[in-house]
């Protein structure tokens, strides 16, 4: 594995990950890092042990690293990040050396097909693949995490990239080609925000109707309803210990995190020509709670407040 890694957002994420590459890589391993939020550099620095050097842009990470990866919350971070032409990535001399570019972020799939065709068309011994991560800020904790890979099962990347990415998580899936990564992450988070949903209806029909959701919750778990939202991440406070819900939806995925998801998900489908009938409903839900500022900086998982489910069981 190289020596010299960058790491660009030290965020709920980016932290947790990125902390357990430095516990994991070999001690000569040196990290380049960046965020736009300092305090979390100086964090990361101090908790390096003399292996954590702090840059101030991605241009500085991209010079002096060997590989670099990136974790941010949009697009248009992620254009920043790469292609401003002073602080970028892109504005590095070193990409005139191979160099490989992995972003972790959730993105729409054009836009990283966009920074990719800029990079690679500038320098063309750089190489930029989309490799969006399921598994939330636990996994992250516990390199747990799925990675989904925008390239071929021929990659020649792909051993350097299996070795890496398994210190943080055991599931790897090259998708096919460039942005594909980001594909598969978009209908997995598409299918487990409506999954939330109906569990929170359903649940909230059991409660008004007498039941006692822990007896409902048991049955979902051995039976057709059975889901790691409705066994992991129930959305109704109290049913599982360690989610989010039982602590006031506090931690977990930001709501607003999950609408921008939905929402990338059902732009993608109008571009492919499919209907997304069930996201449309569901869109508006995660927008609402990502408008509220009750919510917003809450669990996705707090759905359930909008949609009114009941916690007087
Ligand atoms: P976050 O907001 O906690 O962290 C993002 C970090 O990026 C912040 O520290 C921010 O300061 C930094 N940043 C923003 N713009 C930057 C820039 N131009 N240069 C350098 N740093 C910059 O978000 P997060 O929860 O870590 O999520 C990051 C990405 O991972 C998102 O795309 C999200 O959808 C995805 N994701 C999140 C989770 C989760 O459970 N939180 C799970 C899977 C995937």
């Amino acid at each position: 594995l190289p020596k010299n890694i960058g790491w660009i957002g030290l965020g709920a994420m980016g932290y947790p990950i990125a902390t357990n590459l430095l516990k994991k890589m070999s001690p000569d391993t040196q990290f380049h890092v960046y965020d736009v939020v300092q305090a979390s550099v100086d964090k990361f620095v101090e908790d390096g042990a003399g292996r954590v050097h702090a840059c101030m842009s991605s241009k500085e990470v991209t010079d002096k690293s060997d590989l670099i990866l990136s974790m941010v919350p949009e697009g248009s971070h992620v254009r920043a990040v790469y292609l401003d032409p002073s602080t970028g990535v892109l504005a590095s001399p070193s990409l005139s050396n191979p160099k490989l570019l992995i972003d972790c972020s959730t993105i729409d799939p054009a836009t990283s097909l966009a920074v990719r065709s800029a990079l690679t068309t500038q320098h063309p011994l750089a190489s930029f693949i989309d490799t969006p991560v399921s598994g939330g800020v636990l996994g992250a904790q516990k390199a747990t995490l799925t990675f989904m890979l925008g390239c071929s099962e021929m990659d020649p990347h792909l051993p350097l990239l299996q070795a890496l990415l398994g210190l943080m998580g055991g599931n790897l899936f090259p998708c096919g080609g460039p942005s594909l990564g980001l594909t598969a992450k978009l209908c997995n988070n598409y299918c487990s925000s409506l999954i939330t949903l109906a569990t929170c209806e359903a649940m909230n029909l059991g409660i008004a109707s007498g039941m006692d959701p822990r007896v409902l919750a048991n049955i979902f778990h051995t039976s057709t309803a059975q889901s790691a939202i409705a066994d992991d991440w129930n959305p109704v406070p109290g049913l599982c210990p360690e989610a989010p819900a039982s602590r006031g939806y506090v931690g977990g995925f930001r709501v607003g995190l999950m609408a921008k998801d939905v929402g990338l998900a059902v732009e993608s489908a109008e571009a492919v020509g499919v209907e997304l009938v069930l996201g449309r409903v569901g869109l508006g839900v995660y927008r609402k709670a990502a408008g509220d500022e009750r919510y917003r900086e809450l669990d996705s998982r707090v759905v359930y407040r909008v949609l009114g489910g009941r916690e007087d069981w």
